[in-house]
């Protein structure tokens, strides 16, 4: 069986894009990046196949842009272009990246006949009112109807979500995250929403028509949408940086950018569990966490430690092998 995964991505940015979603700012990169030739994807797909370890199951991820807007002659190209691998086993299928209301049946055939496993949908929010503001083009319907077609046609289903649109609302959020569970997504990517240099955010943002959200509301609306795909079953592939966003030469303008978002969320859950749990003054607190949580329970630079070091003289803080998730044994 094999282990480890990989993505190969191949990168369209914003191609055949109906809407230009308010955040993103992949027209203005694409000015600078271009489509790759079928000559430049075998080439890229030739140099990472050098470098993955045998016993690992390869994907390649046709991402940025909306993959089925293009013409079905152009998506049978680029399929047809990376069959070989399928067959010759190095590669075990495709992952592709695309809007909801580009998802029929003609083309979920088509996908399927080429080996695709993956759909990943931005959905972004299941609320209306934050589509329309953000200029998405399409509507919490088109998200379910899509969701729907894909899960009966036997894909692997994909939600992105972004918090922090305009509209939106811890609530409508967290309201998002468990829509995306009830239509059996697979996995799901959280994106908090960044305001990046030409795109109509930023002009929003400058008008003082939109206010990002700061790092830690960003944290706190983040918190139980994670938590909650996680007691579902979702598998959460990314949280942090939206890919469509160029941060180079300035780009990044305003909004809840940290480098280590992911490790300052779960820093952030694990300080609400001790604040929950840990109310009374001792004289040393000793902990017990999952090995894997143990660096999160600590804290980003030590924050947890230095939190519960204000209820208690001495905090030691260990792992221990029986313990799994978000469990703790307190001494
Ligand atoms: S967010 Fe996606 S659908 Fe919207 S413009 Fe960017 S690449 Fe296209």
């Amino acid at each position: 069986m094999k282990q480890k995964h990989v993505n190969i991505p191949i990168f369209f940015p914003q191609r055949s894009c109906p809407h230009q979603c308010v955040f993103c700012n992949q027209q203005h990169i694409s000015s600078r990046v271009h489509i790759p030739s079928t000559k430049e994807i075998t080439h890229s797909i030739e140099q990472y196949l050098h470098t993955i370890p045998p016993e690992t199951e390869v994907q390649i991820a046709f991402f940025g842009g909306t993959f089925t807007a293009m013409p079905l002659s152009e998506q049978e190209e680029y399929l047809q272009l990376v069959q070989p691998y399928i067959r010759s086993g190095r590669v075990q299928s495709i992952r592709i990246s695309t809007r909801p209301d580009y998802i029929d049946n003609e083309t979920l055939a088509l996908l399927k006949h080429y080996s695709v496993l993956d759909i990943e949908l931005g959905a972004q929010s299941t609320n209306d009112e934050v589509l329309r503001q953000s200029g998405r083009g399409h509507t919490q319907a088109d998200i379910v109807n899509a969701a729907t077609l894909i899960r009966r046609a036997g894909f692997r289903l994909g939600l992105q979500m972004m918090i922090g649109l305009p509209g939106d609302s811890a609530q409508r959020a967290l309201h998002t995250a468990q829509t995306i569970c009830d239509l059996g997504a697979h996995s799901t990517r959280i994106y908090p929403t960044l305001v990046v240099a030409h795109t109509p955010l930023a002009e929003l943002w400058r008008k003082e028509l939109y206010t990002p959200l700061s790092l830690e509301d960003a944290l706190a609306w983040t918190a139980p949408v994670y938590q909650n795909f996680e007691q579902r079953g979702v598998q959460v592939l990314r949280v942090g940086l939206h890919p469509s966003s160029d941060l180079s030469n300035g780009a990044l303008l305003a909004g809840p950018y940290h480098s280590s978002f992911k490790e300052l969320l779960l820093s952030y859950v694990w300080l609400h569990i001790f604040k929950t749990n840990v109310q009374k003054s001792y004289e040393t607190i000793h902990i017990e966490v999952a090995p894997a949580q143990l660096n999160f329970a600590i804290g980003h630079g030590g924050s947890n430690r230095k939190f519960l070091q204000t209820i208690a003289k001495h905090v030691v803080i260990t792992a221990h092998a029986e313990l799994s998730g978000y469990e703790f044994r307190m001494c």
